[in-house]
């Protein structure tokens, strides 16, 4: 409870109820089984409220809302939708200290971020497809002197979405408002791990929502989700989590044949060239910060840069500048204000980067700094904090191959150009990548040949609205973000009209 009031404390109402029903038709309905369970905050490892326990039951009575509420949403007008994202932006921005508080305390991030990344980029999320579908057009051409073809976008149906824990506003906004923009209704699950910040957010924007356009049932991924995922009433999953989840959730869902968008993990390499050391020193700090993102959001950002691919002749002088700012970074109690690192999301995700370090030792990786977990007293003690870790080691190590989802970035070197691509390419992973160079010819040819959905150049983890985001390879498929994302929500129908 002492939670509860420090976040409180700065706002004008509580921050959130004891507990949480399912959010179904407009209404908070409580789950048919009559089960709840606790929600622990990675700050204290305390529970701080309870969810409902979703199963297939709760699922079903989601879909029959969200049926009955496509029927009219898909024949709204989309200066009707457009205005409805556009009022729960505002009331977004109304509350975003409250969404902010009650994001860090759910998930562990520290409030410095959720205020100045999380809560801004969801507003200008929703009001981004807004504005999409209001420039969007149908489209009109002449098949012959007699006859028009006309091609309408329609949307879906209803359609299940399922997220993770990570960010859990600011994925289930890149999911929500494309989605209700396109006219479709939504059944959404949230992760088990972070189930309350979505429901503040339901708590907010209940009384501007028609009922049933948007309904949130909370449980565990094979209990809500996998009947989610399955059913024959959705007709299309949306899917953000690790890419073997993805796996399942393309075998339920290709049971009825329908489209999936898969947005998986990712092991992103960041390329420092030569040309970094030959540049002024504003730039080469830049560097420096950009490769230490990879402990922003305790790391568990799946474009994290976990892995640092460095030019042999910078290295040492670069991954000194490296390592003392990584050291500097300030853990702490995610609320106070001048935190830059707070708790991993979970005790789950807390033991598994543990283990990573330990995998890190055995593989015989040198630790240039941190390497265990980062023990803080003041109640904190049962909280999960790590060290920001790096390690110096080659890219067959398990800890290059494979995703952590922490504060954990494995550093090796390269000779020339070709080398690093390689070793760039050299991964099941291809969502995010990052170049750092002054050389012009470098900055065009060297993401042309990386793998991945999104290249960073001289910049990272900017995820500006209108730049589509996905991945390649078992990243998965389906862009988020940008109005592309509106035709994974839609479908053509063409009509020929003679006259
Ligand atoms: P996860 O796959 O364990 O869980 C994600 C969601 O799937 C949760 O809601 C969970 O309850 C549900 N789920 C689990 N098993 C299920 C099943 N059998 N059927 C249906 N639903 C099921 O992932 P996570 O640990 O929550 O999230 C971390 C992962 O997400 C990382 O791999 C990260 O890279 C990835 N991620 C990707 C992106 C992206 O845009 N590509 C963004 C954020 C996170």
């Amino acid at each position: 409870l002492d939670i509860v009031q420090e976040a409180t404390s700065a706002l004008k109402r509580p921050a959130f109820k004891e507990r949480y029903e399912h959010f179904i038709g407009g209404e908070w309905v409580k789950p048919v089984r009559g089960e709840y369970f606790d929600n622990i905050s990675p700050i204290d490892g305390k529970p701080f409220t309870q969810a409902a326990r979703g199963t297939k039951e709760d699922i079903d009575v989601a879909l029959e809302a969200a049926h009955k509420a496509f029927r009219t949403w898909s024949k709204t007008s989309v200066a009707m939708r457009s205005k409805l994202l556009l009022d729960i932006a505002q009331i977004m921005e109304d509350n975003a200290e409250l969404l902010a508080r009650v994001e860090t305390i759910d998930n562990g991030k520290a409030l410095r971020e959720t205020r100045a990344a999380d809560i801004p980029l969801c507003i200008d999320h929703f009001r981004y497809f807004a504005g999409c579908i209001r420039a969007d057009e149908s489209t009109m051409s002449e098949h012959d002197e007699f006859t028009v073809s006309i091609n309408l976008q329609e949307p879906l149906g209803v359609v299940g979405q399922i997220i993770p824990w990570n960010f859990p506003l600011l994925m289930a906004t890149w999911k929500m408002a494309p989605a209700l923009a396109a006219g479709c209704t939504v059944v959404m699950k949230p992760a088990e791990q972070t189930p309350t910040s979505i429901m503040v957010l339901m708590e907010l924007i209940q009384d501007i929502l028609p009922p049933g356009i948007l309904n949130v049932v909370t449980g565990f991924g094979p209990e809500a989700g996998k009947p989610l995922a399955s059913s024959p009433r959705v007709a299309k999953v949306a899917f953000t989590g690790e890419t073997t989840t993805g796996r399942l959730i393309m075998q339920y869902a290709s049971e009825n044949l329908i489209p999936v968008t898969m947005e998986l993990g990712g092991k992103s390499p960041n390329i420092f060239m030569p040309s970094i050391a030959d540049a002024d020193d504003e730039f080469f700090d830049k560097c420096v910060e950009g490769a230490v993102m990879f402990a922003l959001n305790q790391g568990e950002i799946c474009t994290c840069p976990s892995r640092l691919l460095v030019h042999e002749s910078v290295y040492d002088r670069f991954m000194e500048r490296v390592v003392e700012r990584t050291k500097s970074i300030k853990l702490g109690h995610p609320l106070a204000e001048d935190t830059m690192m707070g708790a991993q999301a979970s005790n789950d995700q807390f033991q598994k980067i543990l283990s990573y370090m330990e995998i890190g030792k055995q593989e015989g990786a040198e630790v240039l700094c941190g390497g265990g977990p980062a023990n803080l007293n003041s109640g904190l003690e049962n909280g999960y904090y790590v060290q920001p870790t790096i390690f110096h080691g080659n890219n067959k190590m398990r800890i290059f191959q494979e995703e952590i989802f922490g504060p954990v970035v494995s550093v090796t070197t390269f000779k020339d150009t070709a080398e690093a691509i390689s070793i760039a390419n050299d991964s099941l992973y291809g969502l995010g990548a990052g170049l750092w160079t002054r050389d012009a010819h470098e900055i065009y040819q060297i993401p042309r040949a990386i793998e991945a959905g999104r290249v960073w150049v001289n910049c990272y983890h900017a995820y500006p609205a209108h730049a589509p985001f996905g991945g390649y390879k078992k990243s998965g498929f389906g862009r988020e973000t940008h109005k592309m994302m509106l035709n994974h929500y839609r479908q053509t129908k063409n009509m020929l009209i003679s006259y």
